[in-house]
């Protein structure tokens, strides 16, 4: 016999040799581009009623990243010109800086130390008047919570208060990245927590 196939024996080791390296590919990608591609993914995948929150571990540090369309927060997405629409995204803004009420980290040790809110669309500036030529007639909220941990790797449960918030947010698609979970979660308003493990 001079064939000699064993193709499952050659295969199988390659297989999982690849899909680790993989594994680490898409972690480490997916880590470091986690805040350079947000805005453009979430302009791609902007729904009205859903929003994304991207949380990344990376030692005692958590960052989440919470994206909505304006239409879910304030039920518009035009830059803002009367006192009413003005005084609206104001209180979204300020509302969106309360992240100890919208992101509870259960048996992590964290404490919120930074909260950045852009209202990308809604408010006129001369920061975001170069962005007015590529506006597409939708407008996002975008907060990023920035969380130091004591205890990150006990992490229990992670659930959030967006819902009650704003009702017009009826789902929050939700990558959690650590060094030891890569987990997707879609939240509910009945269903507005997952479990880290
Ligand atoms: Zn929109």
């Amino acid at each position: 016999m001079t064939r000699i196939f064993t193709p499952q024996k050659a295969a199988s080791p390659s297989i999982v040799v690849r899909s680790s390296a993989l594994a680490l590919l898409a972690l480490a990608a997916t880590s470091a581009t986690l805040l350079a591609d947000t805005s453009k993914r979430h302009a791609e995948s902007h729904e009205h009623g859903a929003a994304t929150l991207e949380i990344a571990v990376d030692g005692n540090k958590l960052l989440a990243e919470f994206t909505s369309p304006a239409m879910n927060i304030v039920g518009f997405e035009h830059i803002a010109e009367d006192e009413s629409d003005i005084s609206s995204v104001k209180t979204a803004i300020e509302n969106l800086k309360e992240g100890e009420k919208l992101i509870l980290l259960e048996q992590g040790g964290c404490t919120l130390t930074n909260v950045t809110i852009e209202a990308e669309g809604l408010l006129q500036d001369a920061h975001e008047a170069h962005e007015e030529d590529e506006h597409d007639g939708h407008s996002e909220f975008e907060a990023a919570y920035k969380f130091t941990c004591t205890t990150p790797d006990a992490l229990k449960t992670v659930a959030v208060g967006f819902f009650k918030a704003w009702p017009g947010i009826e789902e929050i698609e939700t990558v959690f990245l650590s060094e030891k979970h890569q987990i997707s979660a879609e939240l509910m308003p009945n269903a507005p927590q997952f479990e880290v493990e």
